[in-house]
């Protein structure tokens, strides 16, 4: 990259937020190392920097907690890292409205402990809270268990400010859930990982914080007797704020059980006042007595909490030595039989696997474990389990893998017919491909 852009860029952050050389090393992606990252403390900051980037067309990062940068293919340039951290102020929260507008810089617990001090929340519970950032859980869609009862982001997000590549600032939506006519801009950002402009400010719609909030852990004999109870539990009169599956593997990692077995492990939530709470946990413990209860217990408090993160953080930070994750998104009635053929396929090839699941939903996690020295094997396992996941109407996306895997295996599935209309928004938005090129679907 040019010495003069750099000394530009370095002069209009100030020297203290702005890296080079050595200190590059928590930023490098896929064994590319940027020429630099720097970190801005305002909206016309990132304004000014995009601009000269794009007339350079300098490849651009935009970085929040680093916690999803393992997602995507291989990048084809790297440039600038664009780090969010100096944006991580809640602007402004009004609890009789419940919305709340927020830096994209700040982390998800922060904001949950800010609004949480008012008796509210933002009901998105991906893992990783204390480093994930808004503008991070943004572009990448993360949701967490859930997501069952409350939607994804695309249900909460009701305003969004981003800069565009060329440095213009665009404001989608606003703060009242009815916003003005037109296409739904906000909408459009969810997902985009990125590639089409810095997401750095939001209004959410809120939550009141319910009054009991409790987790109800149900253990089986395995699989099978996990998917019937999962059957009674979606067509039964109970409306569980999250129900999440782990096999034997998964619950053992995340430290619910303490040997595998064999067994199967569901987590399904239930919130709102003491008395429904109450009766909904009697009532799923006599549903899943009628087909193979083995234990229960009901978790509230740290344990509680303790519970849903072993869920949602597992695939990285429980299972030891996982050689690669992937997210299989099939019907919630093929979760189970997915999980059991993905399973085999692994053990074909002599690999470990864990899955966990947002089970009512059919959204399934499932970590290869060994197999760490030879990249072709866990890209052949990865490439069965996306056909599985194709063959039960469904797609896979790998989450994450060594550099190794992701050359032999496809990290997206590809993208359909609706990547014409999407390479023209991209070349709208984004027209010198400066914008984490070649991350996204189809090379995008
Ligand atoms: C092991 C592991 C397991 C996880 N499991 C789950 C899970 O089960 N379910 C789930 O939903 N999530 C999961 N996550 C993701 C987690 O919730 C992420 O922390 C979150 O989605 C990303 O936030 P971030 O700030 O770390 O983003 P980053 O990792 O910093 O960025 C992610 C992407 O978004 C872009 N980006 C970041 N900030 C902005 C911005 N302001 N504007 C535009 N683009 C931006 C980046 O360029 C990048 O492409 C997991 C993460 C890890 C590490």
């Amino acid at each position: 990259m040019n010495p003069e852009l750099l000394e530009k860029i370095r002069g209009l952050v100030g020297p203290e937020h702005f890296l080079t050389g050595v200190e590059l090393s928590p930023y490098v992606l896929e064994g590319r190392t940027p020429d630099a990252a720097v970190f801005p403390g305002s909206i016309e900051e990132i304004s000014a920097i995009l601009a000269l980037a794009s007339e350079a067309e300098v490849p651009v990062t935009p970085w929040g907690g680093g916690t999803k940068m393992a997602i995507g293919s291989p990048p084809t340039r790297v440039g600038l890292v664009l780090g969010l951290k100096r944006l991580g102020r809640l602007i402004e929260h009004e609890p009789g409205d419940l919305t709340a507008t927020v830096q994209a810089g700040m982390s998800l617990g922060a904001f949950q402990a800010e609004v949480g001090r008012r008796g509210q929340w933002l009901s998105l519970d991906p893992g990783f809270a204390e480093q994930a950032t808004l503008g991070g859980i943004l572009a990448t869609n993360a949701s967490g268990p859930r997501r069952h009862l409350y939607g994804t982001a695309r249900d909460l997000l009701i305003g969004v400010t981003v800069v565009a590549a060329d440095g213009s600032v665009v404001r989608g939506g606003g703060k009242v859930v009815k916003n003005v006519a037109g296409y739904d801009l906000p909408k459009l950002y969810i997902g985009s990982f990125g590639t089409l402009g810095v997401i750095v400010e939001a209004t959410f719609k809120l939550r009141p914080l319910p009054d009991v909030d409790r987790c109800f852990l149900a253990r089986f004999g395995g699989l099978k007797e996990c998917g019937l109870a999962l059957k009674e539990l979606l067509t039964s009169d109970l409306i569980p704020s999250a129900v999440e599956l782990l096999d034997s593997e998964a619950a053992r990692g995340a430290g619910l059980v303490a040997g595998t077995d064999g067994g199967g492990t569901l987590l399904v939530g239930f919130d709102g006042l003491e008395a429904q709470v109450g009766w909904q946990c009697e009532e799923a413990r006599r549903l899943f007595e009628a087909v193979g209860l083995v234990e229960h217990r009901v978790l509230d408090g740290a344990a509680r909490d303790q519970a849903w993160r072993a869920a949602s953080e597992l695939p990285r930070r429980v299972v030891a030595e996982a050689a690669a994750q992937m997210k299989l998104a099939v019907l919630p009635a093929h979760v189970t039989d997915v999980i059991e053929q993905a399973g085999g396929v692994a053990q074909r090839h002599s690999l470990g696997a864990a899955f966990v699941a947002h089970a009512g939903i059919g959204i399934a996690r499932g970590v290869l474990t060994g197999g760490r020295d030879s990249a072709r094997a866990v890209a052949d396992v990865l490439g069965e389990w996306r056909e599985i996941a194709k063959a039960a109407g469904g797609s896979a996306l790998v989450e994450w893998a060594p550099l190794a895997v992701k050359e032999a295996a496809a990290v997206w599935d590809p993208p359909g017919p609706a990547f014409r209309i999407m390479q023209r928004i991209k070349a709208q938005l984004d027209p010198r491909g400066i914008l984490n090129p070649g991350r996204f679907v189809g090379g995008i």
